[in-house]
């Protein structure tokens, strides 16, 4: 049998070392899979240790200044090229945030599979996507927990069988901090995340729920399901990963410890299950609990439902205006409930009714929404 070639992009990163964790685990009795192709953004140190491991050549650094003969291609296009002249069956896409939608949409050009973690690229490109999946017979597999979850628990459901999707959210860093200490909170606080190990924006972005947002956002997209017709409920142990709810009234839950390996593995043997040693929950810890968000601790998610009912590019607005806040709370700029203020404010702005149809408006609109946002956060600034 051929093993399937796989590229890595963001291999030094939070999903890339789950990844080869994975394919350790999947390689145990040989060769099933085998890496061609690793990017980083600017870890070479690191991206070199794990290309020596695993025999990889064609690589790729993100960032310009990065200079050594054994990278084949640095800086911004890098990762293009990378994808471009590296033949591949399956691309895991471990990018954070939006320099991750052009690397994905290029993969699917190319007709590889997608094992999708960067949620960017469907938030921002769903449709723009799934077209260009459907011409080249690629398939798009998400690796998001929530969505990895709700992926398999729909896999083989008839549609009209669905009530509802129910996202689970940890509640971040501040679920339990009181409501008048939000002005004061810092980067640290918003670092030390409860459940899951992961960077420093998704983890802000869970402290806000930006990120819950943003997994709206895409489970819309991915499942077509309506703003009405997805919900979000806290869930501090992060066990329960996603719930689909039938018509008849039953849930239907999908369970394991919060291992990102587990939807990584799970994407990569798609349709196939595999063993693995990552994930099982012992009955004698189980604790299970769950709470509704509530809205002025986490302003980011009603903000995020705006955006699926207004439609339109506001999605991508939200994105932009999130990441420059973030950037913002994370130099000091701006306290955290500014992270929220600034995306409201550059949401209410005036912006086209369409849905981008190019890559091109994508990130004509992605940028416009940038620099509105910065301008925002600098005005503030010359106010306080
Ligand atoms: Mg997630």
């Amino acid at each position: 049998m051929q093993s399937t070639r796989i590229i890595i992009l963001g291999a030094t990163g939070s999903i890339g070392t789950s990844s080869f964790e994975v394919l350790r685990n999947l390689n145990k009795k040989g060769e099933r899979f085998r890496i061609v192709g690793l990017s980083c953004l600017s870890n070479t140190e690191e991206l070199l240790r794990r290309a020596g491991e695993f025999g990889v050549d064609s690589l790729a650094a993100s960032d310009p200044g990065v200079q050594r003969p054994e990278i084949r291609w640095s800086g911004e296009d890098a990762v293009l090229h990378l994808i471009e002249e590296t033949e591949a069956d399956i691309v895991i896409n471990g990018i954070a945030g939006s320099p991750g939608l052009m690397p994905s949409l290029r993969a699917l050009e190319r007709g590889m599979d997608l094992a999708l973690a960067n949620k960017e690229t469907v938030v921002m490109a769903g449709p723009i996507m799934f077209e260009t999946a459907r011409r080249t017979g690629a398939s798009v597999i998400p690796v998001d927990s929530e969505h990895s979850a709700l992926f398999h628990l729909l896999d083989g459901r008839k549609r009209e069988q669905v009530r509802r999707l129910i996202i689970t959210a940890s509640g971040g860093a501040f679920r339990q901090t009181p409501l008048e200490e939000f002005p004061r909170l810092g980067v640290a606080d918003a670092l030390a995340h409860p459940t899951w190990d992961m960077g420093a924006k998704i983890t802000i972005d869970s402290a806000s729920m930006a990120n819950k947002g943003l997994e709206v956002i895409e489970a819309h997209r991915l499942f077509d399901m309506g703003a009405d017709e997805i919900s979000v409920v806290i869930h501090p142990q992060s066990t329960v990963h996603s719930f689909i709810e039938t018509v008849d009234g039953s849930l239907y839950a999908q369970l394991s410890a919060p291992d990102m390996k587990i939807p990584i593995q799970n994407a990569l043997t798609y349709p196939e299950l595999s063993d693995s040693p990552f994930g099982g929950l012992s009955f004698d810890e189980l604790q299970l609990s769950f709470s509704r968000p509530e809205p002025a601790r986490y302003p980011m998610l009603p903000l995020a439902y705006d955006t699926i009912r207004s439609e339109g590019p506001l999605p991508i607005v939200y994105n932009a205006a999130n990441e420059i806040a973030v950037e913002a709370f994370m130099s000091g700029t701006i306290p955290f409930t500014g992270i929220a203020e600034t995306v409201e404010a550059t949401l209410s702005q005036e912006w086209d009714s369409e849905v981008p149809s190019t890559v091109e408006e994508t990130m004509s609109i992605h940028r416009k929404a940038e620099r509105r946002a910065g301008t925002h956060i600098a005005q503030r600034k010359e106010r306080t």
